[in-house]
């Protein structure tokens, strides 16, 4: 472990920690079925990607 120059406090530490928090997943509406779905997957509830089925419906996997 490295030896600090100067101690940071707990203030100073917290401060810099205040940005470290996950944000929560975000969604957007399918553009063919209107179900939430995550940007940039395909969607689950239909299949589609950019316009055309790349997976079978409603399949999870
Ligand atoms: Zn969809």
């Amino acid at each position: 472990m490295a030896v600090p120059k100067k101690k940071i406090s707990k203030s100073r530490r917290n401060m810099r920690r205040s940005h470290d928090a996950l944000k929560g997943a975000t969604y957007e509406e399918c553009s063919e079925c209107g179900e939430l779905k995550r940007p940039h997957h395909v969607c689950a509830s239909c299949g589609q990607y950019k316009g055309r089925e790349v997976m079978e419906a409603g399949d999870a996997a």
